[in-house]
């Protein structure tokens, strides 16, 4: 059997109660045979900067481009709001990104249907939501230059971003896309401002061309991001996969976000190149949320991100859907048994994040 490699980072705050979580059901899988790991653990964010000055060091850098894949809790929080800005918890998190060059960002919408009801939206419209979003993380208005802001001579000033797309930045978020339309549904969306953008016009050729020269199986359709935003809330059901953009994904994605209730049942995936030493992406998995200060030690913390993390490493990074599958069936088993924690328990009773996990253990154990 294979064994795969973790590099584990569990970062600040509520990170490390629902990364231990994760491990318990890391340790469950190992103990029935299903997979075998090899774990190792680093720091990263505001406890890093306390052992070592930097929001991570050199020594964890090269041990998260060694391992298949890194997990990662959360960093932040106010004990590190003075330190200075390069060496803040984030930069941890940004150089990870960068160096591994993780420009995929797969983000997960899916809604229970024991929590259809904790959406802001109707039951019949988010119930057994299951949709992917795609966000090109390295490129855009983001990070494009010209990026200033200038004193203009008659007093006032200028602010100038720069929305820029290279073509091969485009085929290979496309790629990643229309690579997990064919193992889901076969349908992709593209979103772009084609109206208004040129970065538009270029995206929506590029990813037309791609689709018909090598994917010509995945029904391919488009929607400007605007448009795709209100159909994101009035029939989300009817989208499978959405690449976008960095900006239009940033949004779209925290739209689809807010459709399935909590933030803290929101895991994701950023995605590199192929590292050709061990034929796998480039990789990181973590939570939407943050190090959630406010709560952070009081075993309130829902671990289902997280949890939702390690199962995106088995279907992503080891090609394990298996595991994933049942990752994902014992959450679902779980929150139908009425097991809640604070955050999406309404006003009803709640478990405190280790009970949450070790209900999660016992069902993944007895499916
Ligand atoms: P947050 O996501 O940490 O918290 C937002 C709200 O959601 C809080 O009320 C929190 O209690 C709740 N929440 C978050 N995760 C939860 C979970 N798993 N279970 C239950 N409730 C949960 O965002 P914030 O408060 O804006 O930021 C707090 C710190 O986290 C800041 O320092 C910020 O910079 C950092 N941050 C880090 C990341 C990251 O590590 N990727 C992302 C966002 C924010």
């Amino acid at each position: 059997m294979d064994t795969y490699s973790l590099f584990l980072l569990p970062g600040d705050g509520i990170g490390p109660e629902v990364m231990a979580e994760t491990e318990k059901v890391i340790a469950a899988l190992e103990g029935d045979g299903a997979a075998r790991f090899r774990l190792e653990r680093g720091l990263v964010g505001g406890c890093a900067y306390d052992a070592h000055g930097e929001a991570i060091s050199d020594g964890d850098m090269a041990k998260a481009q060694a391992a298949d894949a890194v997990l990662l809790g959360a960093v932040g929080g106010p004990k590190w709001d003075g330190v200075p800005y390069a060496k803040r918890p984030e930069a941890g998190l940004l150089r990870l990104r960068k160096e591994m060059a993780l420009y995929a960002n797969l983000r997960p919408a899916i809604c229970y249907p024991a929590l259809a009801d904790a959406s802001s939206l109707k039951r019949e419209v988010v119930d057994g939501l299951d949709l992917m979003i795609v966000r090109e993380l390295t490129g855009g208005v983001y990070f494009g230059e010209p990026k200033a802001i200038t004193d203009l001579p008659g007093g006032g000033q200028r602010a100038v971003d720069t929305q820029v797309y290279d073509t091969h930045e485009i085929e290979r978020i496309g790629r990643v896309a229309f690579e997990l339309a064919r193992k889901r549904s076969g349908r992709l969306c593209s979103s772009e401002k084609r109206n208004v953008m040129l970065s538009g016009v270029l995206w929506h050729r590029t990813i037309t061309a791609l689709g018909a020269r090598d994917y010509a199986d995945v029904a391919l359709e488009h929607h400007l991001a605007d448009a795709l935003g209100m159909q994101l809330v009035r029939h989300p059901k009817r989208f499978d996969v959405i690449v976008t953009d960095n900006l239009f994904g940033d949004m779209l994605s925290d739209v689809a976000a807010m459709l399935t209730g909590s933030i803290g049942m929101l895991p994701s995936a950023s995605l590199g190149d192929v590292d050709p030493r061990t034929g796998r992406r480039k990789a990181l998995y973590e939570p939407v949320h943050g190090s959630a200060p406010d709560i952070a030690g009081h075993g309130l913390a829902n671990p289902r991100a997280m949890i939702g993390s390690l199962g995106m490493a088995m279907r992503y990074t080891f090609d394990r859907g298996d595991l994933a599958d049942r990752i994902e069936a014992a959450i679902a088993a779980v929150l139908a048994q009425g097991c809640r924690t604070a955050d999406i328990a309404a006003d009803g009773p709640s478990l405190p994040t280790a009970a949450m996990g070790d209900a999660v253990v016992a069902a993944l154990r007895a499916a």
